[in-house]
């Protein structure tokens, strides 16, 4: 019919403009490692911060200690303590603890965000059992893994530049985050000293260097995403300081705000980018990250909806509704191998309120899903050969075989599964055969919670 026609001829053309052929993907490579350059001649040198993390020292195994850390970075903040053997004992043992976020915290003030934090902490500490507890007379001491834009300026102290992935707090912005962190703690008269300010990229590839000596970059996707690798500190003409002893600074690329001209960008993703907390910045998180793909699939779907009556005449109100399609959902859809694709018809029925889809429309659905995550897994591994690139890792240099390790992690690479395999595949296809030998994607399954009590242990007061 005319409608169908219509809805599909709006899926083509979404099709079309979400393509990325290995050429675009080469460009958008290229791309990130101009602006990686850019970002690290100067400050405000380019989109991509390229922020000094003041981690020039890696885990090296001989970490040892009872260390607390703290992670937040989108819907729940775990809390956790880890006791450090050593390099014989490794981890000895590590308990955690998740709690979520009361909505109405992620935008109300400073104070009342950090006071749950601190609450929280305070809670968990209290249950410090027979063989994990801290030892009498000595400060507890916590790697906080903040996961927003922080200016660092020092392994322990660093302003928020500004909140993303729904956040929106004006009076932390400029703030040290330890500062809020601690003043919260004191005020509830929890004894803790943070030792350690990292992110989820920086904690991660802590966590990753602990295990696997031959990482070299972490990269975060989950609501949003981000990567962080190790670079040569005379690479970094922004850097003004003393040249650690390492030789190595640790960068932290804040990458979700990396854009380029060469990004496959529809019509769809500048109105969610308009109408969203943050216009103009975060771009490339946008359209890679799991707080934002569903969102994408529902605005495709409401303007088929709209415009050639996809589910009818009557638009379904509830496709009207900003981010109420999430990636999990759109992941169980795409994942749907059933003969009558019951998954996609149970979801557009419970969330959208769409009942009786035929089969025809739950296959379209799938497509759309596949396009969503397609561009977003081959944008994501466009990003990690430019940060292979800039390190001249992306040859192989007369028959070397250094290895190459990344370490993942993150919600969206460990549940959509499709996502994943596309990213792997893409990396492969970009990289070649022989190189990709070298080059290993790893799961470090919450590396970054490990990665900063690491790092808290590293930067210890009793050191
Ligand atoms: P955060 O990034 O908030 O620190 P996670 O790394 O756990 O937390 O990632 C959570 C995000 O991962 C969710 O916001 C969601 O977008 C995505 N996600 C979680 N589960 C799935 C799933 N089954 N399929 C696809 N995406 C998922
Ligand atoms: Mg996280």
């Amino acid at each position: 019919s005319g409608r169908w026609a219509r809805a599909m001829a709006i899926l083509r053309e979404f099709e079309e403009n979400c393509g990325t052929p290995l050429g675009k993907l080469r460009q958008v490579a290229d791309a990130m490692t101009v602006e990686m350059h850019a970002g690290l001649a100067s400050e405000g040198g380019s989109k991509l911060k390229m922020i000094i993390s003041y981690v020039d020292n890696l885990p090296t195994g001989d970490e040892k200690g009872l260390f607390y850390a703290l992670d937040l970075g989108g819907t729940n903040f775990r809390v956790l303590r880890v006791l450090l053997g050593g390099k014989e004992k490794g981890v000895i043992a590590q308990e955690f603890d998740e709690v979520s976020i009361p909505p109405h915290l992620m935008t109300e003030s400073s104070d009342a965000l950090f006071d749950y934090i601190a609450a929280a902490l305070a809670k968990f500490v209290a249950t410090e059992g027979e063989g994990l507890h801290s030892t009498p007379g000595r400060q507890r001491e916590l790697g906080f893994t903040f996961s927003f834009p922080v200016r660092q300026t020092s392994i322990a102290s660093g302003t928020l530049i500004k909140w993303t992935k729904g956040f929106s707090i004006e009076d932390t912005v400029g703030q040290d985050v330890v500062g809020e962190l601690t003043k919260a703690m004191e005020r509830i008269g929890l004894d803790m000293r943070v030792s350690a300010l990292v992110n989820d990229t920086i904690g991660t590839l802590a966590g990753g260097r602990y295990y696997n000596q031959d990482v070299i970059a972490a990269v975060i996707l989950g609501t949003g995403t981000n990567a962080a690798y190790v670079e040569r500190a005379n690479a970094i003409p922004k850097w003004h300081g003393l040249l650690p002893r390492s030789g190595e600074m640790v960068i932290n690329m804040e990458w979700g705000n990396f854009r380029s001209s060469h990004l496959p960008l529809t019509e769809f993703d500048q109105d969610l980018d308009a109408e969203s907390l943050n216009p103009g910045e975060q771009i490339f998180e946008k359209s890679i990250s799991g707080m934002y793909l569903g969102e994408v699939v529902r605005r495709v779907l409401l303007k088929m909806a709209e415009e050639a009556a996809f589910f009818g005449d009557v638009v379904p109100p509830k496709l009207k509704i900003p981010f109420i399609l999430r990636t999990p959902n759109m992941s169980a859809m795409h994942h749907d191998t059933s003969s009558d694709l019951r998954v996609v018809g149970s979801t557009l029925k419970d969330i959208l309120e769409i009942p009786n889809t035929s089969l025809k429309t739950r296959k379209a659905i799938i497509e759309l899903c596949d396009i969503v995550a397609t561009r977003g897994a081959r944008l994501s591994a466009a990003g990690i050969v430019g940060i292979l690139k800039k390190l001249g890792r992306d040859v192989v240099r007369d028959g070397e075989k250094q290895k190459s390790v990344i370490a993942l992690d993150g919600g969206l690479f460990e549940h959509y599964t499709k996502f994943s395999a596309c990213m792997e595949s893409t990396l492969k296809e970009l990289l070649g055969e022989e190189v990709s030998e070298n080059i290993v994607v790893e799961h470090s399954c919450d590396g970054s919670g490990i990665g900063a009590a690491l790092l808290a242990a590293s930067h210890s007061q009793y050191l």
